[in-house]
């Protein structure tokens, strides 16, 4: 597998295949099919262990089983988690802005009936690498708001 590692600004080393799999189990609710077993050694079948899917040893690879896409370094794969918001219809408002500073700013409104309150809530995410931007914001919708993201990045594996 391959490890793209960059040093976030506090100059900690980041592994963002960690970020990229936070995101394809938490956000796009997707199983990469990390942990597989034979279950026929003759036409060389494979199962994963965590949703039972099972694929020939040709076709895992072909898909890349154990491995979640480049979500927080590869635009089009990013403007997928992007997508996957809008679609969910559950905010009034995305932004994404980019000023003078070449810092890109992700903004999603949330807005939801509680009783019969309209509650608003503002997810802010603001660095210079957008699809890095558009996965944290993703991830705090789902609860893993950014300072944890980070912590989780720098622990050692
Ligand atoms: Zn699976």
């Amino acid at each position: 597998m391959m490890v793209f590692q960059y040093l976030n600004q506090t100059g900690s080393m980041m592994n963002y295949r960690l970020l990229d799999k936070l995101v394809a189990e938490k956000f796009m609710e997707l199983c990469i099919h990390e942990n597989t077993e034979y279950i026929n050694n003759e036409s060389m079948v494979l199962q994963c262990l965590n949703c039972h899917e099972q694929a020939s040893q040709t076709a895992v690879i072909m898909a890349g089983w154990g491995n979640a896409l480049s979500y927080s370094t590869d635009m089009n794969y990013a403007w997928e988690v992007f997508e996957e918001l809008r679609n969910s219809g559950k905010y009034c408002c995305l932004t994404i802005k980019s000023d003078y500073n070449y810092v890109y700013d992700v903004d999603l409104i949330l807005s939801e009936l509680l009783g019969n309150i309209l509650h608003k809530r503002t997810i802010h995410i603001t660095n210079e690498n957008l699809p890095f931007a558009i996965c944290l914001a993703a991830l705090d919708t789902v609860g893993i708001n950014q300072e944890e993201v980070y912590k989780l990045l720098e622990e050692k594996d």
